[in-house]
This record gives structure tokens, sequence and C-alpha cells, in this order.
């Protein structure tokens, strides 16, 4: 069979090269006569190899020499535990800004450790926009502000930075991580599961400000305390080697695309052919505010919810998968990550037409 068009919200498509490189080396890593599966993680090929990624991809996205990268286990969901208990310090709450269920999720697992205090939320429209900044209650004695740049399941995404005063900003860039620069020295903490834009799932990256981390609650455990795993290069324990090897691959391919900026003009274009195409059928529709709309989920509905199993069945011939809404939010959901080309979103902008044609 030959590859898909995949649309997945995550685990998601990877760039050809990176997946046939692999492949390749699979059996044998640069003459070490085994995969990077096998080797210890304390030899010298996986350190170069880890090295390397680290070094990529604070080239890309110029992160730095003042903040540290972790290559970590548990998924941006362990997350949401690690940054309470490793940020809390001596305050006693956090400020949370919701914009979807990720950040809703985040709230909700932090509550467990500190006052967490909802500064902003767009919950009762249905999380379709950023919530006006003029409504925000931010807390000046927060020990942090987090929120969601680009929330994956209702395809809200911040265009800008949110300004904080100088309180620590951490943020949930998981599905969106890679897809345009961004100037790090405005976050305390970024931190993002792979399996959207970097590589497999179970490996999740934390890049976080040096005078951030040594303040973890006593009851932390070792491999969530963001200074051990800092001390340790991420390696207190066996760290998710495979995953991390194929992020670096990731990087490298970045890199020679032209790094991120190219990577953001792509993106731009890929992401405007879809909702231009989207606003100008009135068989579809986008629910998002324009100004919200997010580079890489782009959710949409049919007129009518009936014909939403034809769609799908018909995209599977055309060869496009992993179309189907989130449960929370229904209907369709098209997911343009870095590594989906704008040959796939021409080919879904074709088939959308051809199915309008045949059912509007
Ligand atoms: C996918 C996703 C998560 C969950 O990631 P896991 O790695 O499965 O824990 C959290 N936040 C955002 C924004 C996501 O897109």
């Amino acid at each position: 069979m030959s590859r898909l068009f995949n649309f997945s919200a995550g685990p998601a498509t990877l760039p050809e090269a990176v997946l046939k490189q692999v492949q390749a080396e699979m059996l044998d890593w640069n003459g070490t006569g085994m995969s990077v599966m096998e080797m210890s993680h304390r030899d010298k090929p996986f350190m170069s190899i880890a090295q390397a990624a680290e070094k990529d991809l604070r080239e890309l996205l110029n992160i730095p020499a003042n903040y540290k990268v972790l290559f970590l286990q548990g998924g941006a969901t362990a997350q949401f535990t690690y940054i309470p208990m490793n940020l809390l310090g001596s305050k006693t709450g956090a400020d949370y800004i919701v914009t979807g269920d990720w950040g809703k999720k985040a709230a909700k697992e932090a509550a467990k450790y500190l006052k967490v205090n909802i500064a902003a939320t767009s919950e009762a429209d249905k999380f379709t926009k950023v919530p006006d900044r003029a409504t925000w209650k931010l807390d000046p004695n927060a020990a942090y502000v987090h929120y969601t740049p680009n929330e994956t399941i209702h395809g809200v995404e911040f265009a800008d930075i949110p300004e904080t005063n100088g309180v620590p900003l951490v943020a949930d860039f998981s599905s969106t991580i890679l897809s345009r620069p961004i100037d790090v020295s405005k976050f305390g903490l970024i931190y993002a599961g792979a399996q959207k834009n970097i590589g497999p799932s179970g490996l999740t990256i934390v890049i976080v400000r040096e005078d951030l981390i040594g303040h973890a609650q006593a009851l932390t455990p070792g491999i969530f305390d963001y200074k051990q795993m800092a001390e340790n290069e991420s390696m207190l324990n066996t760290p998710p080697c495979f995953g991390w090897y194929v992020a670096g691959l990731v990087f490298k391919y970045l890199l020679a695309q032209g790094g991120l900026k190219a990577v953001a003009e792509r993106n731009e274009r890929k992401a405007k052919a879809l909702y231009d195409y989207i606003d100008s059928e009135p068989f579809y529709s986008n629910p998002v505010a324009k100004a919200d709309r997010s580079w890489m989920n782009v959710p949409f509905v049919l007129k009518n919810a009936e014909l939403d199993a034809d769609f799908l069945k018909g995209a599977v011939a055309a060869k496009l998968s992993g179309l189907k809404g989130h449960r929370a939010v229904g209907g369709m959901r098209a997911s343009i990550y870095n590594a989906m080309s704008e040959e796939g979103v021409q080919a879904l902008i074709t088939y959308m037409k051809e199915f309008a044609k045949a059912h509007g």
C-alpha cells in the first residue's frame, strides 16, 4: 500500500525522508553494528546522538544559553503535574488562561498542588477564541502563568505571546512547537509532547529557564524534578532513546529545509489555502474567530452532520486519512503539522470541493 496523506492530530505524520533514514539505519546505526534501540544510553554512540539533537534544537529555536533543554517521558500530560510541583516555590497559586480542553486539563491537574486562578477562559464561547485581553485577571503574585499557545482540539492559536509583567510564562507547545520561530526568552518554561511536530510519542521536550529550577516541593519524585534531570542530562534513568534519536533527525531535516522561518512560510500558506476554501464554500464552516485560527489544527463541520460518515469514507478512498473531528467538537479536523505537504493540503481541498459539489 502507498502512503496516505495523514491528517491525524497525533501521533501524526512524519517527514518521509526521516522515516527512510530511520529505515536505512535500523539494523546498523553508523557502523556500530546495532540499532539505536539496542544501545546503552551511556555509551558514546548514543551520547553523540543525544548531544546533536539538543544542539540542533537550540539552533532551530535560538534557545538562549540560560535555558536547559530536557528530553523526558510521560507526555505533555505528565508536565501538567511536574510544573506545579517544580515551579510553585514559596508562592501559593498560579494563573491559567484556558482556551480549550488541554488548558482545562492542565488547570485541573495543577489544582491538586496549588491554588489555581482561572485568569481567563473562553469556555462560555465554546473555546472558539482567545478571551479578550481586557478581561484577563492576572495575579501579580502568581508563581507562573500557564497557557496553551495552540489548542489542538478546538483549533485556537494565539497569534502572539501574552504579556505577564515579569511573572514566568509557562506554555504547552505540544501541537505548535517548531511551526514558526518564537522568542524563547519571553518564556519561563516551554513543554511539548513529541508526537505532533517532533517525532514518536514517548518523548517530551521541556525548555526551562535555569533560575526556575531547584525549587521543587519536598515530595517531588526525583525523575519529576527538573533540577535533578538537568544535572543528569535527562539521564537520571533510561531516557526515551529511540524517540530522542528520531527527534534529532527531524531537527536536522528542518534545519536543512531552511529553519523555522521557511517552515513558517509554508505553514502559513497551507493554513491560508484551507481556511480560504472553507470560508468560500457555504457547505463547510469553521467556528473560530479569524485572528485566533490555528495553523496546525483546522476543525470544520459539514452543513449536514448526517453526511459525516460518507465524507470520511470517501476521504479514505481519496488517500486522505485521520480527518474525523474530536468527539468534543464533532465534524472534521485536518491537522496540518510541519510534515504535511502543501500537496496534501491541496489534495484535501480538491476532495472537499468534489464532495460539496456532489452533496451540496
Ligand atoms: C496532545 C496534547 C497533549 C497531550 O499530550 P500527551 O503527550 O498525550 O500527554 C497536551 N496538550 C496539547 C496541547 C496537546 O496537543
